[in-house]
């Protein structure tokens, strides 16, 4: 341009600072593009009732906001650009530190997988928050960039389920003393007490005690759970004879399976020893048998076995029931958790009977499983430590 002749050398001048100028203004314009998308996307973090905590792909912190920070307490200036698994502390359920390798955004680094899990996080002032979160790979092209960590606090759920806890505990004490007033008195009048009974009396007092018994049920399963809520559910440990428990129930359960036309198979061995809570497990094979009961049709099939795998030993309750939808084969072990089918009576049952028999089983050191049948039906099984097996070695 300067070789040339000054006017055109003047023109062109102008010509190029009036494109700089407008290269400029479009400059401008994208910055403030950028900077109100960032402001945008800032105050959408901010405004999120959840936790947001974004890491690079070395697990270095991002970003946070603000929810994450006032639940977790600290200071934003030094828990941006710090190592994730340090700077936010998760706890196990004896309040010590998890393995940096197992948190869950370490997995969804290194292994590309999303991972939702409870935990508990420590807060700045040292004090545990329970949490439910959710943490996932972010990636672009193909090409894993860092994490995204979402979480709740739960301190508020765990307040209302410790008072609901509490309330289940007070209220089945409350019942339980008149209930079992009314069961004394029933059983006087049935036992001629206050002069002879009529045909009629004596039905419907035979009725009443029926009741009566659903009723001392119910409650002294609502009492189970509170005591299991609490921790203080403990078991009385002794040497058993596990093969005579389930013949002993499957005899109280024998006339009224044969009066629903249900046949009941019982392979089970002679004897078999453990070390368990005899009336506990009594209890666990007796909601087992009685729900393979009540969720079979008439003239179905119920099958108990009982066999010794490797140093555990197996009960099996098999029916040719109404069968549960795999989606909730997990979730009717859970608390008051009932599943709608033709045989569920609306009202009859509390959900509680499979949550109690996890947690006797639990506390055998056992699990339980629910496995829908290859052709109808559902097979309840628990395990349990054959103690006496593995002390011989
Ligand atoms: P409840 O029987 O009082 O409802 P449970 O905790 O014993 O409570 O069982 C939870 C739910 O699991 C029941 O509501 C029922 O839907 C389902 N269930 C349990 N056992 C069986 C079974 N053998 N066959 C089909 N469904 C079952």
């Amino acid at each position: 341009v300067s070789k040339k002749a000054s006017g055109t050398t003047k023109t062109v001048k102008v010509e190029a600072s009036q494109r700089e100028l407008a290269l400029l203004a479009e400059v401008k314009r994208l910055e403030d593009t950028v900077r109100a998308q960032q402001v945008m996307r800032e105050a959408i973090y901010n405004s999120l009732s959840e936790g947001l905590i974004v890491v690079d792909a070395h697990g270095m912190i991002a970003q946070i906001n603000s929810y994450a920070l006032s639940a977790l307490g600290g200071d934003e200036a030094e828990i941006v650009g710090s190592w994730f698994p340090r700077a936010i502390i998760g706890l196990d359920h004896y309040g010590l530190p998890i393995d940096p390798l197992s948190r869950a955004i370490t997995k969804a680094l290194t292994e590309g997988k999303v991972v939702t899990e409870h935990t508990n996080y420590k807060r700045s002032d040292g004090s545990a928050m329970p949490a439910v979160l959710s943490a996932a790979p972010i990636v672009i092209d193909g090409r894993p960039i860092g994490a995204i960590e979402v979480f709740r606090d739960l301190t508020k759920e765990r307040q209302l389920d410790l008072a609901k806890d509490d309330f289940v505990s007070i209220a089945s004490h409350q019942l339980r003393t008149p209930a079992s007033g009314i069961r004394g008195i029933l059983a006087m009048l049935q036992a001629g007490d206050f002069g002879d009974l009529n045909d009629r009396q004596a039905k419907y007092v035979r009725l009443a005690i029926l009741s009566n018994n659903r009723q001392m049920k119910i409650i002294e399963d609502l009492l189970s759970v509170a005591r299991a809520d609490s921790g203080t559910m403990e078991l009385a440990l002794d040497y058993v004879d596990i093969a005579a428990l389930v013949r002993e129930v499957a005899t109280e359960h024998d006339t009224g399976m044969r009066e629903k036309g249900q046949q009941l198979t019982l392979e089970v061995p002679e004897r078999m020893y453990t070390i368990a809570d005899a009336p506990k497990i009594q209890m666990v094979i007796d909601n087992l048998l009685s729900n393979a009961s009540k969720y079979t049709p008439e003239g179905g099939r119920v099958v108990c076995q009982l066999e010794p795998i490797g140093e555990q030993v197996e009960f099996r309750v098999c029916d040719t029931g109404v069968g549960i939808a795999s989606e909730h084969l997990d979730s009717i072990f859970s608390k008051f958790q009932r599943v709608d089918n033709e045989l569920a009576a609306a009202g009859d049952g509390t959900g509680l009977g499979l949550y109690l028999a996890k947690t006797i089983i639990s506390l055998h050191n056992g699990n339980i499983v629910a496995q829908p049948n290859p052709d109808v039906g559902t097979t309840f099984s628990f395990r349990i430590p054959n103690l006496q097996e593995s002390q011989r070695r």
